[in-house]
C-alpha cells in the first residue's frame, strides 16, 4: 500500500484516537468530582445531623474518650463511615475505628486546618492505617469559631472508585470501537484523497516508462484534477512528439539504409555512433559489432583508422581514396566531414564511402580503349598516306607500282572504314542506343538463309559450311541482331580455317528434366542452343578468356590478313547479352573451335 495512503490514515487515527481520549479523560474526571462532591454533601448533611443532635461535652480527655468513642462508634453503624471527634487544639477524642489515645495529634490534617478556617474542609488521602483511598470530610461544631471541636467523617472511595473503574471501562470499550470505526473512516478518507494521486503516479510511471498513450482519469474540478488533467496534456504533447520522432527516425533509417553510398557516423570521442546497410557490406562487418565500440578497437584497415583521427584533430574536411583487402579488394572513395552541433561544438566525423571499383576500372577501360582505337586507326592512316606520298613522289609514272600502291591505299580505306564502322557498331550496342525488336524467328530458315550469305567467302576458300538445325524450331530475338551474331561466328571460323576445311552450325533445344511434355508429346524447352564448330587453327588456352576483349587478337598479323578488327567477338558477346543469353568457347590448337550461344526462347 501506498506510503502516503497509510501516513494519512494514521495521522488521522491519532487525531481522532486523541480526541476520543481526551473527551473520555475529561468525562471520567468530572464523573469523578462530581461524584465525590455529591459524598462530600451527604456528609457535610450528616454531621450537621449529627452535630444538631448531640452534646459535645469537654473536659479532662481521660474522661472523654470513652464517650467520645462510643458515640462515633454508635454513629458508624447509621452513616455507615468512620467517625472522628477531635478536639480545637487537634488531640482526637474519639474514633469509630481505633483507638484515640493510639492516634496522632490531628491539627495539621488537610482537612482540619480547612475546617478551621472556612467551617468546612475536605481531602482525599491514601490513608496507611487501612490501606484505602479515603474522603475525609470535617466541619466546626461551630462554623463561626474556630477554636470549637471538629468532627470528622471518612468514608472509603473503594465504592466511588469501583463505579469510577466501571465508567473508565465502559468508556474504553466505547472508544475502542469508536476508535476503530475512526480508523475504517480515517482509512477511507485517506483512500479518497490518496487514490487520485496514487492514479496519476501510475500514469507518470507508465510515461516514463514510454507508453505514452496512459492517461489520467480523474475528473474532480480542485487541484487533483488539474494536475490530472496536466499530466493528460503533457502527455498528448508527449505523444505527438514521439510520434513525429518516430516518423523523422523511420524516414532517416529508410534514407541511410537505401543509400548507395556506406555512411559512418563517430563522435568526438572516437566511437562508432551509426552504421549503415551499405558501410556494413563495404566494411564486412555487422553494425552490431561496430557501434559503440571506438573505431581503432573495430580491426579496420590502418589507413581507415588514421585517416578518421586526422579527420578527427583538425576538424576538416578530407577526402582520400584508399583500396581495400577485406572483404574483398575494391578501392573506396572516402569522404570525411566534420559535424558541428547547433552551439558550433564539435560533435564528431561523418564519414561516407563509395565503391569506386567499378567507375575506376570502367574509366580505365575507357581510356585504354581510346589508347586502342588511336591505335588502330593510326595504322591504317599511317599506310594510307606513306603511299600516297610515294605516289605523288613519282612513283605514279610508274603505273605498275602505281596500280598496286591504290590497291593497298584501297584496301588500307576499306579496313578503317570497317574499323570505324564496327566501332560505331559496339558504341551502339554499348550504350543500347538501338533498342532489340524481338519476334519469333524459324531457326532452319533462319540458319540456312544465313548460310547463303556467307556462301562467297566460303567458296573462295574452299570451305565446307553445312547445318543441322531440328524442324519447329522457334526462338524469340531480334532477327538482324541474331544473323549479326552468327554471321560474325561463322565469319571468324571461315577465316581461321585453312582452305578445304569445314564450318558446322548445329541448332538443338536444351531440354529441361523438370518440364513436362506439351499436348503434342513433345518435351518442353526453355533455352535452344546453337553451336558453330570449325576445324581450323583452334586458340591457344591462355589466349580463350581474352578473345571476346575489345582489340584482341591471338595473331595479330594473321587476322589483320584476314581482314578482322578484333571487334567482332566483342559485339557477338554484346548483342548475346542483350539477348539475356551467354556464349563459350571450347578450342584446340590445330583440331579447331566451337562456340556456344545458349539464348532464353522466350524474352
Ligand atoms: P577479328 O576481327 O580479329 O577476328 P574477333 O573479335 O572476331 O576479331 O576475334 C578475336 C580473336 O579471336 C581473333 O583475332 C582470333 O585470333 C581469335 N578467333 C576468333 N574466332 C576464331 C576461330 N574460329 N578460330 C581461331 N581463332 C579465332
Amino acid at each position: 500500500m501506498n506510503s502516503f495512503r497509510v501516513r494519512l490514515t494514521l495521522i488521522l487515527i491519532a487525531m481522532i484516537g486523541l480526541a476520543v481520549l481526551a473527551a473520555g479523560i475529561f468525562m471520567g474526571k468530572t464523573y469523578r468530582d462530581n461524584h465525590l462532591e455529591a459524598l462530600q454533601d451527604n456528609m457535610i448533611r450528616e454531621m450537621r445531623l449529627i452535630l444538631d443532635d448531640m452534646d459535645l461535652k469537654q473536659g479532662n480527655p481521660d474522661d472523654l474518650y470513652a464517650y467520645y468513642t462510643n458515640a462515633a462508634k454508635h454513629l458508624k453503624v447509621i452513616t455507615d463511615s468512620r467517625v472522628t471527634f477531635i478536639r480545637a487544639d487537634g488531640l482526637v477524642l474519639g474514633d469509630s475505628d481505633h483507638d484515640p489515645k493510639t492516634m496522632d495529634n490531628h491539627s495539621t490534617r488537610k482537612e482540619v486546618v480547612e475546617a478551621k478556617k472556612d467551617g468546612v474542609g475536605h481531602t482525599t488521602r491514601y490513608s496507611d492505617t487501612i490501606k484505602e483511598n479515603l474522603l475525609y470530610v470535617a466541619m466546626l461544631d461551630h462554623p463561626e469559631d474556630p477554636n470549637s471541636d471538629i468532627i470528622r467523617l471518612s468514608l472509603s472511595l473503594k465504592k466511588a472508585d469501583e463505579s469510577v473503574q466501571r465508567i473508565w471501562t465502559a468508556l474504553l470499550a466505547g472508544l475502542l470501537i469508536l476508535f476503530v470505526l475512526a480508523a475504517l473512516i480515517s482509512y477511507r478518507v485517506a483512500r479518497g484523497l490518496t487514490r487520485p494521486l496514487e492514479q496519476i503516479t501510475r500514469v507518470s510511471k507508465r510515461i516514463k516508462n514510454l507508453d505514452y498513450k496512459a492517461r489520467v482519469d480523474v475528473k474532480s474540478n480542485d487541484e487533483i484534477g488539474e494536475l490530472g488533467m496536466a499530466i493528460n496534456a503533457m502527455a498528448d504533447s508527449l505523444q505527438v512528439q514521439m510520434t513525429r520522432i518516430h516518423q523523422n527516425e523511420r524516414q532517416l533509417g529508410t534514407v541511410l539504409d537505401n543509400m548507395i553510398n556506406g555512411v559512418v557516423m563517430i563522435d568526438a570521442s572516437g566511437t562508432i555512433v551509426l552504421l549503415n546497410r551499405m558501410a556494413e557490406e563495404v566494411l564486412g562487418f555487422s553494425a552490431l559489432d561496430l557501434v559503440g565500440h571506438h573505431y581503432a578497437s573495430a580491426k579496420q584497415q590502418y589507413e581507415l583508422s588514421q585517416i578518421i583521427q586526422e579527420a578527427l584533430d583538425c576538424r576538416e574536411h578530407l577526402r582520400d581514396e584508399v583500396t581495400f583487402y577485406f572483404p574483398e579488394e575494391r578501392l573506396l572513395d572516402l569522404n570525411l566531414v566534420p559535424i558541428f552541433e547547433d552551439n558550433d561544438e564539435f560533435g564528431g566525423v561523418l564519414l561516407v564511402l563509395q565503391d569506386v571499383t567499378a567507375i575506376r576500372r570502367l574509366e580505365r577501360m575507357r581510356s585504354e580503349f581510346v589508347a586502342n582505337v588511336s591505335h588502330e586507326l593510326k595504322t591504317p592512316v599511317t599506310a594510307v598516306k606513306g603511299f600516297a606520298e610515294t605516289l605523288l613522289g613519282g612513283a605514279v609514272d610508274d603505273p605498275e607500282t602505281a596500280r598496286s600502291f591504290l590497291q593497298i591505299i584501297y584496301d588500307e580505306s576499306d579496313r578503317l572504314n570497317r574499323l570505324i564502322g564496327d566501332i560505331l557498331e559496339l558504341s551502339k550496342i554499348e550504350s543500347r542506343r538501338v533498342p532489340l525488336q524481338f519476334s519469333p524467328v524459324e531457326l532452319s530458315s533462319f540458319v540456312n538463309k544465313t548460310i547463303e550469305l556467307m556462301s562467297a567467302e566460303a567458296v573462295r576458300k574452299q570451305i565446307r559450311v553445312s547445318a543441322t538445325v531440328e524442324e519447329g524450331l522457334y526462338v524469340e530475338a531480334d532477327e538482324d541482331r541474331l544473323r549479326q551474331i552468327v554471321m560474325n561466328l561463322l565469319a571468324n571460323g571461315i577465316a581461321y580455317t585453312t582452305d578445304g576445311g569445314s564450318v558446322s552450325i548445329v541448332v538443338e533445344p536444351v531440354h529441361d528434366p523438370n518440364l513436362s511434355l506439351d499436348e503434342h508429346g513433345q518435351e518442353n524447352y526453355e533455352h535452344i542452343r546453337i553451336h558453330i564448330t570449325d576445324t581450323g587453327m583452334g586458340i591457344p588456352k591462355k589466349d580463350l578468356p581474352r578473345i571476346f576483349e575489345r582489340f584482341y587478337r591471338v595473331d595479330k598479323a594473321r587476322s589483320r590478313s584476314s581482314g578482322g578488327t578484333g571487334l567482332g567477338l566483342s559485339i557477338v558477346k554484346h548483342l548475346v547479352e542483350l539477348h539475356k543469353g551467354t556464349i563459350t568457347v571450347e578450342s584446340r590448337v590445330g583440331v579447331g573451335s566451337t562456340f556456344t550461344i545458349e539464348l532464353p526462347v522466350l524474352q
